[in-house]
């Protein structure tokens, strides 16, 4: 067999920086994470040639004895995992989980609910540049004046618009989100509660954040964020009700083959995710999470929504005069991975913005405990106090870099 750096070496060398960028950086993008050895195994396993289109024990294919032993193996630890009666583990991301759900009840024209993009909803929660936002008629929800989910508003807009799916979930929004009240809201106008937790179900199977799986009528996650699985999506439900629906919304409606390798890599992450281990991971995150913004806080920033309970927060950065596409820049500069991300009400452009959002499921996993991330807070905060000062910037990454030596990605 022929490898790649014999066959192709353009791509090898790829694949060689970003292995080495991944070492060299940290990373503080909050819907990254990096996945173990044996998840990498799977997803680069056989099992990438084998259509199965169907479920297990109901293909379309011959030859799907064994990848059904491993969409099953996934089925079953998902579904010990979150606790819900029905689960779909095809999706091949979280866009897709989410167009199925929708798929499945509703119909173009009907009124959805979401939170607005603009203040941390995501794309598919109805945004006017997405599938969702096109079929569906969106009323958007936000945060209140203390960048609290504005539930009164929820509230106050679902009786106004009776919509019939309502969208929780976020992707740039720190505290829990009170599950309870959203299926109280649904049912006071008879919609149908969805879940997105994407950002959230790692800690929530680590028992660090509420679940919505009781709450929910449906729910979706990535499995390749705080999860620390491959790249890819599933459908939970508490329980079978939508079961044809939604295996139909998946296929035959929204996609074909499903991507055995990705499932069985799924397998191989809910199984790590059911250890004990994982819950101290989980614990951790959240640790990490809340000594960094109490660093920034320190250091002169302001965490939007005050602070954080979860693995994430959006950082205003206006007290430092720097907008989020600069921050991101002369971070990146330093050797440390963000994202720029708009806050509430943000005067700036969305490709400019005044925020950076910053998440620790990605460092908490190559083994930063709390005296490193109060490290790294420190050493950010460093940065965006001289963004012109070259010598800073300088001195900045060499610490970074002496911090990622000591922690390497996926050990020496
Ligand atoms: N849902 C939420 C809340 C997300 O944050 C994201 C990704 O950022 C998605 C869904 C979409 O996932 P994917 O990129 O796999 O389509």
């Amino acid at each position: 067999s022929v490898t790649i750096e014999q066959y192709d070496p353009e791509l090898a060398a790829a694949i060689a920086d970003e292995n080495q960028r991944q070492q060299d950086h940290v990373e503080l993008i909050a819907s990254e994470n990096y996945v173990s050895c044996a998840v990498m195994e799977a997803q680069g396993s056989q099992l990438t040639n084998k259509y199965a289109e169907g479920y297990p024990g109901k293909r379309y294919y011959g030859g799907c004895e064994h990848v059904d032993v491993a969409e099953q193996l996934a089925i079953d630890r998902l579904k010990q995992l979150f606790g819900g009666e029905y689960v779909n583990v095809q999706p091949h991301s979280g866009s897709q989980a989410n167009q199925a759900v929708y798929t499945s009840v509703l119909k173009p024209g009907d009124t959805i609910m979401g939170m607005s993009l603009a203040h941390g909803g995501h794309l598919t929660h109805g945004a006017s540049v997405n599938i969702s936002g096109k079929l569906y008629n969106v009323i958007s929800y936000g945060l209140d004046e203390n960048e609290v989910l504005d539930y009164a508003e929820v509230e106050r807009l679902a009786l106004e618009h009776k919509p019939k799916m309502i969208v929780a979930g976020a992707s740039a929004y720190a505290l829990e989100i009170d599950w309870a009240r959203f299926r109280e809201i649904a049912d006071k106008v008879g919609a149908y509660l969805f879940v997105d937790m994407a950002h959230y179900a790692g800690l929530i199977a680590g028992g660090e954040y509420p679940s919505p799986v009781p709450f929910a009528d449906f729910v979706t996650t990535t499995t390749h964020k705080t999860l620390r699985g491959p790249r890819g999506g599933v459908i939970i439900c508490k329980t079978d009700e939508h079961a044809k629906a939604l295996n139909s919304a998946i296929f035959p409606s929204l996609q074909g083959g499903p991507l055995m390798h990705v499932i069985a890599a799924k397998a191989v992450a809910f199984k790590e995710a059911l250890q004990p281990e994982f819950k101290t991971y989980a614990k951790q995150v959240k640790a990490n999470a809340k000594v960094l913004a109490e660093t920034l806080i320190a250091r002169g920033l302001r965490i939007v929504s005050g602070r954080t309970e979860s693995h994430m927060f959006l950082v205003d950065l206006q007290p430092k005069k720097i907008t989020g596409k600069d921050a991101e820049a002369v971070l990146g500069k330093a050797h440390i991975t963000v994202n720029k991300n708009a806050i509430p009400n943000d005067p700036e452009k969305p490709f400019v913005t005044s925020g950076v959002r910053l998440g620790t499921a990605a460092i908490t996993t190559r083994g930063f405990g709390e005296a490193e991330t109060r490290e790294l807070g420190n050493l950010i905060a460093d940065v965006l106090d001289a963004p012109q000062d070259e010598a800073v910037i300088a001195a900045t990454a060499a610490k970074v870099q002496a911090l990622c030596s000591k922690l390497p990605v996926y050990g020496n």
